[in-house]
């Protein structure tokens, strides 16, 4: 980075946006992802879209990289500046500019925390259904560069299911409007889609426009309890194929049930696998018919017990157990490797039989959870020393092509990034990633956007 990149950075920047110290720029060296650490040379804090353009120009003229950042809670390693040069974050810009309550959307800057969208707009009676597990601390920004789903991705979608119409800072610096801020629009070609989930690659969003739905005036949440983590899954294909549409189905395979046990919560004896249930809509007595249905149906496909959350306290205790999946799965070894594959509804018990397999061959112990009701599993291979590496890679290969055999895809919403460039391939074939690659060079001439990230090094 010469000094001519820094005299003009510094004039973008008030002293203050802009972190030399290796102090404040260290946390921005690492994300959720286990890929490592890479020091940015410099972090710029953008305060508008006039910012992000000018540093992306500056960034084109010096040839320097720049890796935009919103909460770095991503797992596939999006946000590390790998080639090292600007990491720039967005998280100054988290105001939610406007709620229009009559047209049900949402506009927002791209440093806006998920779940403080969500209280927001709750508060006047609306719902943003988007709900990654991370929303107190993920941003509207890394939603969207990573089409972020979670739990009610089942009934409601994913964020791109939300997003209307975005400004866009291309990596050369042009300022866009792209989509709209009607429910309908066809004009032109989707850009929206495209951006959404470009994983911080084609630029970066400075204000997005969502669409919002009506709150649903009532919920009611019941766990099931399995005898083991087939039969759970079994079940999940089972309420599936009932014609049964709750918001959620999680499954928490016996791994994760212990894991989940040994950070203080209990479940019944005899637990082997669990799925949570959660059903909403607008008449309280509907919806407990409804769970009363999927009880049935659960039991029917082999689960001893059905727990219905009496209040609102015991339902956040069922989610509170669901959320410390992830970390109480940390604590149970030294390191752990997480997937997010997505199989077809119907392969799931295959899947999480096959998994189970491939760990059992590899001697690696495999914890398997997550979003079960849209097929997407976190397949998570755990292990103690370094010295295992080569057979957690071969498990990690051998569950992604399994995925891919089934008719499924290598990460339903963490993204590629750094973690599974190398994975790419086992779905697409090299025309598919060639075009891709020839999108990204019309948008980025210079390759200073994000670069090392999703597609195989050459
Ligand atoms: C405990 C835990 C649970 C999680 N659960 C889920 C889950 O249920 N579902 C799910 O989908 N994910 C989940 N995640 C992953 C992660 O939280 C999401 O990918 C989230 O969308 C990332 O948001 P972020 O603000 O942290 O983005 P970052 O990690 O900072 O960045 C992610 C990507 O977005 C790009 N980016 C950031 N801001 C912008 C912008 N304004 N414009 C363009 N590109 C930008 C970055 O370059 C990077 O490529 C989980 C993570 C953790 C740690």
């Amino acid at each position: 980075m010469n000094s001519d990149f820094t005299a003009a950075l510094r004039a973008l920047f008030p002293a203050d946006d802009l972190y030399f110290d290796d102090e404040r720029r260290e946390p921005y060296a690492r994300d959720e992802s286990d890929q490592g650490r890479f020091p940015p040379e410099v972090v710029a804090l953008a305060r508008s879209a006039a910012q992000v353009s000018a540093i992306f120009k500056l960034c084109n003229l010096h040839k320097v990289p720049v890796t935009p950042c919103g909460a770095r809670s991503g797992k596939s390693g999006g946000s590390l500046p790998i080639r090292g040069g600007v990491a720039l974050s967005l998280e100054k810009m988290d105001r939610i500019k406007a709620i229009q309550k009559e047209d049900l959307v949402v506009v927002v800057e791209p440093g806006v925390v998920l779940e403080k969208l969500q209280q927001a707009v709750e508060a006047q009676g609306l719902f943003y259904p988007p709900d990654p597990n991370s929303q107190d601390w993920c941003t509207l920004g890394g939603n969207i560069a990573e089409n972020a789903g979670g739990p009610r991705a089942l009934k409601y979608g994913v964020t791109r299911d939300y997003v209307l119409g975005l400004e866009w800072v291309t990596p050369t610096g042009e300022v866009m409007r792209v989509g709209k801020r009607t429910i309908k629009g066809v004009a032109g070609y989707d850009l929206v889609g495209l951006f959404v989930g470009s994983e911080g690659t084609l630029g970066v969003a400075t204000e997005i426009t969502l669409q919002l739905l009506p709150l649903p005036r009532a919920v009611k949440t019941a766990l099931l309890i399995f005898p083991s983590t087939l039969k759970g899954a079994e079940g999940v294909s089972a309420i599936l194929a009932a014609g049964l549409l709750p918001r959620t189905l999680e499954l928490l395979d016996e791994t994760a049930v212990r894991a989940v046990e040994n950070s203080g919560y209990a479940f019944p004896p005899g637990t082997g696998a669990v799925i949570i249930a959660e059903v909403d809509g607008l008449d309280p007595e509907a919806l407990m018919n409804e769970l009363v249905r999927l009880g049935e149906v659960g039991t029917a496909a082999g689960a001893h017990e059905v727990l219905v959350a009496q209040d609102e306290s015991q339902r956040s205790r069922i989610w509170e157990a669901r959320r410390k999946v992830s970390p109480s799965l940390r604590k149970l070894t030294r390191f752990k490797v997480s997937d997010d594959i997505v199989v077809p509804r119907s392969q799931i018990p295959t899947m999480v039989q096959r998994t189970r397999e491939i760990g059992d061959r590899l001697g690696l112990m495999v914890a398997t959870y997550g979003h079960a009701g849209d097929g997407n599993l976190h397949a998570n291979v755990l292990y103690n020393s370094l010295d295992d590496l080569p057979r957690v890679h071969e498990a990690v290969e051998a569950i992604v092509r399994t995925a891919v055999e089934l008719g499924g895809t290598i990460t339903g919403e963490h993204g590629v990034g750094l973690a599974k460039k190398g994975l790419l391939a086992f779905e697409q074939p090299p025309e598919l990633i060639a075009l891709q690659r020839s999108i990204q060079k019309l948008f980025d001439p210079n390759g200073i956007m994000n670069p090392g990230k999703i597609f195989p090094d050459a």
